[in-house]
Parts: C-alpha cells; structure tokens; sequence
C-alpha cells in the first residue's frame, strides 16, 4: 500500500470513513492504509471515540494471543428525525446513525394544508418519538415534501401540491425547535435513494424509480447518486407528452402529459366516465383484485402510457434496474406487466439487455430509508466530521 505524502495526511474524519466502509478495522490497519504514525492514529482514534462515532470491540477471535482492538462504527452514537411526505400521508421516524428506524409512525396529513399546519404535526410527533431522548443526541433532520427542492439552500420551488408551500426555506422553521442541521429533497428523491441503498446498493447503481400514486413521478440514481439538475427539477417525468393521450389538458397547462392521463387520478377519472362508482384508489384495487374487464382496460391503457414515457428514459438513461412504486404500482400488477411489455419493445436492445424492471420491494417504508440516508450521507462524510466540535 503506498504512503500518503505528509501533505494529504488523513483526518479523524478520514478514518471514520475507512472504519465505516470496513477498510480498516484496527488501530494497525488504519496506519498501514493511511501512512499515519502511531501517535497521529491515536490522536484521531480518540477523537471519534470523544464524539462517540466509534467504539471499541475488544471481542476479537480468541485463537491464540491478544486480538488487537477491533474499531466499529457507533451506529447507537446519536439519532436522526426524518419525515416523509406524501400527498395525503407522512411517515415519521427516529433513526439511528444506520438509517434503522428506532421509533416510527405514520400519519395521515392533508399536504395542502400548507407547511404552517403540517411542520408543526411532524415536529409534534417527532418529539413524541424521541421520547426520553436527550436533544443532545440528535446529529440532523431530513424532510422528503413534494415539492421541487433547491437543495443546496433547502427551499422548496415550485410545489406540486399547493401554492402555500412555495418558496418555504424549511429548514429555520425545524432549526427553532430542533438542533442540527436540517436537509429537503423532493418525496420521490428521497424514495429512489431509500430503494436505492437499502434494496440496490452496489447492485444496482443506475435506477430509475417511478413512482405512481396520485400523481406520476421519478428520481434518477446515476452512478450511486441522486440526479437533482440545475435547479433541482430532474426527474419530473411526469409532465413529458404521450401520443395518443386524448387530448387532456394538464394542471402544467400542457395537454397530454403522461400525470394527466396515467396516475391514479387519472385513472379514477376515466373510471368515473365510464360511469363507475370509485371514490378512491382502495375502490380501483378491488376491482382489479376481482378481474374487472373494464378495470383492466383503463388500467392497462395507463400502463401503456406510463411505458412509452419509460422506454425513452430508459433509451437516455440505460438505467439497470427500474423501480416502479407508489400505491397504484404496487397494488395494481397489470401496471407493472404493462410498463415492462412496453419498455421492452420500444427501448433500444442494448438498453434493455440486462434491465429489471420490478415492483418495489420497501413500500411506503423507502421514503424513511432514504431521508435518513441523505442526513447521514452529509454529517457522517469526512467534511462535516471535521467540523464537528
Ligand atoms: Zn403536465
């Protein structure tokens, strides 16, 4: 292993990293990977012990001889408060520093209620979550809203949902009540990086996640990371046109974007012209569980939609997997047979070689994976770590 020159010489949050990705487990290996004297190991070992990152494992194999001290990542070394938000539900958790939910719940919220009434639920359940908890535990937040995000600045753009939450700089409103910093995304980011890493990691490191609920949406993972764009409106899939659509006119003011004719809302709208009685989702999906004939029909033509839009992502992005989630994908299977029967004939051949496309496999649960895993991206990298206290 060659020596770092004196100049690159790794820090205390360096070798946190080595620790966490298991490149060096003891005291010796972190000098051997880092070229670090005893004394600069020491100092840096010690310093993360302080902060409570690290422990030490002196459980080692017993054959023969004083194992040297094993190092591990403290994933019991503080908490994170994540939330995410949908249309009409949140998920709510406490996780620890690996992403595991300690406590959590699930809410239902009205989104168009606007952040005013919605913060302060979250914040009320989190604290509810915490418990006992000391706030001095708590390293970072992250919220998923559907919203677009500017992520850097933490501001939502412009909101799916409703007006209110438009230009909301989020994070001051949780900084008055609970410490550390707080990161946003858009819901179906924080849901493609919650598949992503809890179901793909290192499998998979280009995913397209589709989520179809109430509206049509997506998040693109290229290369292991999010793609958020220039101004953070990447993935909005669900306003690119379909042929063939009817000539809908949009909420965007376009006609024929495939949320206007694909999503749930969509479908329940064509239903109802059709003169049949659903008032929700739960009404479609027992009527696809139950064979409908005219269920099937509109739903499939969704799908068919839905999969032209998917075939040319695919063709652009040549993702390896597809994730197709949100309650109307995961409950209505002639979606995902659809989607897929259609990728697959429109997609170029290479694109589509090797390409799965599959249900999710997280559920409503992926959108708490993925906020955690934003927070701790941020406050466990080496940056950050040196700048803790
Ligand atoms: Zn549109």
């Amino acid at each position: 292993m060659p020596r770092r020159p004196a100049a690159a010489l790794a820090t205390s949050g360096e070798v946190l990293r080595l620790i966490r990705t298991g490149e060096a487990a003891t005291r010796a290996d972190i000098g051997r990977v880092t070229g670090l004297s005893r004394p600069a190991v020491s100092l840096r070992v010690s310093e993360l012990l302080d902060r409570s990152l690290i422990v030490e494992d002196s459980e080692g194999p017993s054959t023969g001889g004083r194992p040297p001290t094993r190092l591990v990542f403290n994933s019991s070394g503080g908490v994170v408060l994540v939330a995410s938000l949908g249309a009409s539900r949140a998920q709510i958790a406490v996780c620890d520093l690996a992403g595991h939910a300690l406590a959590r719940t699930s809410l239902g919220v009205d989104v168009e209620e606007g952040p005013d009434v919605v913060l302060p639920l979250v914040m009320d359940t989190w604290s509810e979550l915490l418990g006992d908890r000391p706030l001095s535990q708590l390293r970072g937040v992250g919220l998923g809203v559907p919203a677009t995000v500017e992520f850097a600045a933490g501001r939502t753009e412009s909101a799916r949902i409703m007006a209110s939450w438009t230009g909301v700089a989020i994070p001051p409103i949780i900084a008055e009540r609970f410490p550390g910093p707080v990161f946003l995304d858009n819901d179906v980011n924080v849901i493609a990086i919650g598949e992503h890493r809890a179901v793909y990691a290192g499998e998979a490191d280009d995913l397209l996640f589709i989520k179809v609920s109430t509206r049509i949406g997506s998040g693109v993972i290229a290369g292991g990371e999010i793609l958020r764009g220039a101004l953070g409106a990447a993935g909005e899939i669900g306003h690119i046109p379909v042929r063939d659509g009817g000539g809908v006119l949009c909420r965007c003011g376009n006609i024929d974007c495939v949320d206007s004719v694909a999503s749930g809302t969509a479908i329940l709208r064509d239903l109802r012209a059709r003169g049949r009685d659903v008032k929700t989702l739960d009404d479609v999906v027992s009527l696809v569980r139950a064979g409908d004939a005219q269920t099937m029909s509109v739903v499939r033509d969704a799908a068919r939609m839905l999969g032209e839009v998917v075939a040319s992502a695919v063709n652009l992005l040549n993702p390896a997997v597809v994730v197709l989630g949100g309650d109307v994908a995961e409950t209505f299977q002639p979606m995902v047979s659809g989607v897929r029967e259609v990728v697959h004939r429109r997609s170029t051949a290479l694109s589509t070689r090797n390409l799965r496309i599959e249900r999710s496999r997280l559920g409503p649960g992926a959108g708490i994976v993925g906020c955690a895993h934003m927070v701790l991206d941020h406050i466990l990298s080496p940056e950050a770590v040196d700048a803790l206290p």
